[in-house]
């Protein structure tokens, strides 16, 4: 199972991608958790990365492609793979088709998650992450038991530099117009599907689900 998650940020895509790589057993990539681990540990791809983060504009499509070339080559790949958060630009998308047809993979589907702006902004910004594992929590609709402490761990909650309201701003300006360009793209090679995003986590998931066993029934 060979899927692309499209949508812009705070579309839930990170969550339903998980939850998908657990069902199938397949690797969940995130370009964004994989650029957020390069910038904590201050490699040099991180230091690259760093100021297109904090600014809210996309990463160099060289950088970025290559980052994905090298995991979807891995092992762990071979039985299919979830990505999240790319291709985020048509460049991209044409890159992912390079390198599928050198791996001799094609993608099964392209699914759009899609939700209106002004719930996006309320979901990105009330959006907390703990320092220490990564777990997600938000303000108002999923509030950790103790303000600012990790369910899970006891961590520290923070708030993502990019989901400070002037930087969600620019985040959703850059994406909107290029996840269009993405659909159409994905749309022409009759690869997407769309789903809403509002609703329950996991009502969501068994829609996507339905659609990737239709998606695989049509193959
Ligand atoms: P995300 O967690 O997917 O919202 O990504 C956070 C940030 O990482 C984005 O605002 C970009 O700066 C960068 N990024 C993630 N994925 C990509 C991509 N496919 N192309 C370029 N930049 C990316």
């Amino acid at each position: 199972m060979n899927l692309v998650l499209l949508g812009l940020p705070g579309a839930g895509k990170g969550t339903q991608a998980g939850l998908l790589a657990d069902k199938y057993n397949i690797p969940h990539i995130s370009t964004g958790d994989m650029f957020r681990e390069a910038v904590k540990n201050e490699t040099p791809l991180g230091k690259k990365a760093k100021e297109y983060m904090d600014a809210g504009e996309l990463v160099p499509d060289e950088v970025t492609i290559g980052i994905v070339q090298e995991r979807l080559a891995q092992k762990d790949c071979e039985a299919g793979f979830i990505l999240d958060g790319f291709p985020r630009t048509i460049p991209q998308a044409k890159a992912l088709d390079e390198v599928l047809m050198e791996l001799e993979q094609q993608l099964d589907l392209a699914l759009l998650i899609a939700a209106p702006e002004e719930e996006l902004i309320k979901r990105l910004t009330g959006r907390r992450v703990c320092q220490d594992c990564g777990a997600t929590f938000h303000v108002d609709f999923a509030p950790p038991e103790e303000e600012g402490i990790c369910d899970e761990c006891g961590g520290k909650l923070e708030q993502r530099d990019d989901d400070k309201p002037e930087t969600v701003k620019r985040r959703l300006e850059v994406s909107r117009e290029k996840t269009d360009k993405l659909v159409d793209y994905y749309k022409r090679q009759d690869l997407l599907a769309k789903i809403d995003a509002r609703g329950e986590i996991l009502e969501i998931n068994q829609q996507i689900q339905d659609l990737l066993e239709d998606a695989g029934d049509d193959n």
